[in-house]
C-alpha cells in the first residue's frame, strides 16, 4: 500500500534525475537507501531531456528512457516517474526540474539524490546557488568516484554511503552492443525491453 503523511508534518519527497539510457541497479540501489535513510515518503525518477551535458553522444528518444523508468520502477510503491523534463522539452536543467516540482508540491521538502560523480559537477549547474535553496542535495557513493562535499555551502548537501554497485548506463550499453549480458545489471523488464526494441545494438 501507499505510504501516507500524518497530517501536519510535510511531505519528504526525493528527486533522482538521471539519464536513465538504461535505467539500472546503482540507481534503484541508491534511491532505496536514500529513502530509507532519510525517512523519505516517495522518490520520483525524472528522466531528462536531451542532455546538455551529453550533447556529444547518441541518447536514446525520450519515451525509451521513460518506459524503461517506469518499467524499472513500477513494483514500488514509493517510487514514480515524472515525465516533466521530457515533456518541458529541450535541455534539462536541474534547477527547472526543481521549480517545478516545487511548484507541484508545495507542501513536500525536495530532497535531490545524486552520485558522487554528478555531486562534483553541482557548481557548473545553472542557478548553482538556487539550486540549494530549492531542495536538500543527498550525495551517494559510486564505485570509481571520490564522494565530497568540498566547495558546496554547509548544511545544503549531507553525503550517504549506499551498497556499491560497479554499473553504469554507459557500460550497459556497450555490453548490449558486443552482444554481453546486461542480465542482473538492470531489472529483467528492462533486459527484455532493450531487446524487443532493439536498443544500444550500435553503442560505442
Ligand atoms: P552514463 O554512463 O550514461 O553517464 P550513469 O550510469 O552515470 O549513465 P546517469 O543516468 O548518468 O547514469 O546517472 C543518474 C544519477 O545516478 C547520477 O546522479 C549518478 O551519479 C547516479 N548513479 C548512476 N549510477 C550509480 C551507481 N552505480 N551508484 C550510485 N549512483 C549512481
Ligand atoms: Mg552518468
Amino acid at each position: 500500500s501507499r505510504p501516507t503523511v500524518e497530517p501536519g508534518r510535510r511531505k519528504r519527497l526525493g528527486v533522482m534525475g538521471g539519464t536513465f539510457d538504461p535505467i539500472h541497479h546503482g540507481h534503484l540501489v541508491a534511491a532505496s537507501e536514500v529513502a530509507s535513510a532519510f525517512h523519505l515518503d516517495e522518490v520520483v525518477f525524472v528522466p531528462t531531456g536531451q542532455p546538455w551535458q551529453k550533447s556529444g553522444t547518441a541518447v536514446s528518444s525520450a519515451e525509451d528512457r521513460y518506459l524503461m523508468t517506469v518499467i524499472a520502477t513500477a513494483e514500488n510503491p514509493q517510487f514514480s516517474v515524472s515525465r516533466i523534463d521530457i515533456d518541458r522539452g529541450g535541455a534539462t536543467y536541474t534547477v527547472d526540474t526543481l521549480r517545478e516540482l516545487r511548484a507541484q508540491h508545495p507542501d513536500a521538502d525536495l530532497f535531490f539524490i545524486t552520485g558522487a560523480d554528478a555531486l562534483a559537477q553541482i557548481l557548473s549547474w545553472r542557478d548553482a546557488e538556487e539550486l540549494f535553496a530549492l531542495a536538500h542535495f543527498i550525495g551517494c557513493t559510486r564505485p570509481g568516484h571520490t564522494l565530497s562535499d568540498a566547495g558546496l555551502p554547509a548544511g545544503g548537501v549531507s553525503l550517504v554511503e549506499v551498497p556499491a554497485l560497479a554499473i553504469s548506463s554507459t557500460d550497459c550499453r556497450l555490453r548490449v552492443a558486443k552482444g554481453e549480458p546486461v542480465w542482473y545489471l538492470v531489472p529483467d523488464g528492462v533486459v527484455r525491453y532493450i531487446d524487443k526494441r532493439a536498443l544500444y545494438l550500435d553503442a560505442g
